[in-house]
């Protein structure tokens, strides 16, 4: 593998104490049951499986494994909730809980970072900074709109549709629960969620908290398992929507099995986003963009930076930048507060990961990787560049969902936007450049739902996030996110 592997970079690399994150605060038990109907029940086949710590391949807890029949019973509470009680509950109660959630969350932050980092591997700093607040922001700011829906939609009649579907990935459990519980409860439907067979723990965390906060039974009813567990909630006749976050492949059995009924979906999907920077960029801020569009988190994000493309006249001195900055990350326990890229999220993942490595050696690409130790046991990564790639290699048109950026140059503007244009994808893009009027054509130009300027992988509960082309369709957060939840009449 090793065949054009480059000559390694001098950074010099501190050493640090070690700093980990104590977990002695949280509460986890060793089992955990479906939430349907306000209570906590048994899987009806009585099957179980094992959430894992991907640092240290130690077993957390115990899942329980829904199948069709609990699925049928966690929709049907869904609709008795919404019957009974939901659609007749005046906004501003309906706000009230969803503040009461938000608030129960920020008291117990750092209980749910320390869970989401141990259960996903994702580096502490990232969960307790970005994911979790993020979380609650999302329910904070979703809570307002309950009561202003005729604001939000202005001379509109605005109706719920009843019972969401929601089907979340491993890369932000919380974060994509909270996007998509909250504002389907805003806008007055009761939810069944699943989330990623791998992830569960803040899901469920997030269900002991809604059970605290007094929210009426089956308004949310949380259940766990694999594909067949989210297939089940797709092809429930009595779903009126389906809200899915995932892989392309997924995304597209997901159209075809709905495409006869009138359920209604939002998919958001994979991507493979261009991160572009031109010869007037801030170039010291410009490769910090590059390494936290691609390398924090362990590339495990849908709209991560994952293709470069430099402007030639800058490219060898980014490049150079590049692979010093990225020899002093540091690989590691995600639970140590130092720790820049942690755990790959599952032996599958890193497998597929190592498998794209592999594809770019064999298809003739120069490969970077610096020289960093890793862990003994558990699921790591180092990050990785690839040069000398071409516009049709597989690992420049293919999701890879890991710490691994291809980087391409280009000599004009135009040949840049055609080179990132060109992709099955169209989730995000980054501009890094001096000038507004730059930023404006390129963002004109560029297929992408999100842009990004001289920034990346910035979010905010008001800004609509969602892709194009085979990243999917629809729109989460911000005002946009309220309208995949209702009917406007
Ligand atoms: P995945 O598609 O394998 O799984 C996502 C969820 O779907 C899991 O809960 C899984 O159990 C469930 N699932 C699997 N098969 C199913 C089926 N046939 N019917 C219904 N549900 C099914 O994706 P993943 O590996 O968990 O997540 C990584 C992918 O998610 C990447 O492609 C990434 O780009 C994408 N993603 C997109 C966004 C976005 O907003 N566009 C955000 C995060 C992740």
């Amino acid at each position: 593998m090793a065949k054009k592997k480059e000559n390694q970079s001098k950074a010099v690399k501190w050493d640090y104490s070690p700093a980990p994150e104590s977990s002695s605060h949280i509460n986890m038990k060793d089992q955990y049951e479906l939430f349907i109907g306000g209570k906590w029940v048994k899987p009806s086949s009585g099957k179980y499986f094992d959430t894992i710590n991907p640092a240290n391949k130690r077993k957390l807890a115990k899942i329980a494994y829904a199948n069709e029949k609990d699925i049928d019973k966690a929709v049907k509470a869904a609709r008795k909730a919404y019957k009974t009680v939901w659609s007749k509950t005046a906004p501003a109660e309906r706000a009230k809980y969803i503040y009461r959630i938000a608030r129960l969350m920020q008291e117990r932050a750092r209980e749910f970072a320390v869970i989401e980092s141990l259960d996903s591997g994702k580096v502490i700093r990232e969960s307790r900074d970005v994911d979790v607040p993020l979380a609650c922001n999302h329910f904070f700011y979703y809570a307002g709109w309950a009561d202003k829906l005729e604001y939000a939609f202005p001379n509109r009649k605005v109706e719920s549709l009843g019972v969401a579907g929601q089907i979340t990935p491993w890369n932000f459990p919380l974060l994509m629960a909270a996007w998509k519980i909250a504002p389907a409860l805003a806008t007055g439907n009761c939810v069944v969620l699943k989330p990623a067979e791998t992830t569960p723990l803040t899901a469920l965390k997030l269900a002991e908290i809604i059970e605290e906060s007094g929210l009426p039974p089956g308004v949310v009813n949380i259940v766990t398992g694999y594909g067949d567990t989210g297939a089940a909630i797709v092809n429930h006749d009595d779903v009126d929507k389906i809200a899915f976050t995932g892989s392309t492949g997924v995304g597209k059995i997901i159209q075809k099995a709905i495409a006869s009924t009138d359920k209604k979906a939002t998919l958001e999907l994979g991507g493979k986003s261009a991160n572009i920077i031109l010869e007037d960029a801030p170039i010291d801020q410009a490769v910090e963009g590059i390494v936290n569009g691609i390398f924090f988190n362990q590339g495990h994000v849908c709209c991560a930076g994952s293709r470069l493309f430099v402007q030639e006249s800058v490219a060898e001195e980014v490049i150079e930048k590049l692979k010093h900055r990225i020899s002093s990350l540091i690989v590691g326990d995600p639970m140590d507060k130092n720790t820049d890229i942690g755990a790959i999220n599952s032996k599958e993942q890193l497998d597929i990961i190592n498998r794209y490595i592999k594809i770019g050696l064999d298809e003739g690409a120069t490969m970077y990787q610096p020289d960093c130790s890793l862990p003994k046991s558990g699921y790591y990564c180092r990050p990785t560049l690839f040069m000398n790639v071409a516009q049709s290699s597989t690992i420049v048109q293919e999701e890879i969902f890991g710490p691994v950026l291809t980087i391409q140059t280009f000599r004009t503007v135009d040949e840049a936007i055609e080179k990132a244009n060109n992709t099955p994808y169209g989730l995000a893009a980054g501009i890094w450049t001096d000038k507004g009027s730059r930023i404006f054509n390129l963002a004109n130009k560029l297929n992408a739902g999100v842009i990004w300027a001289n920034t990346y992988n910035k979010f905010d509960p008001t800004s609509p996030f969602g892709g194009y082309k085979e990243s999917g369709f629809g729109r989460e957060g911000g005002l946009q996110g309220l309208s995949a939840y209702v009917k406007l009449k």
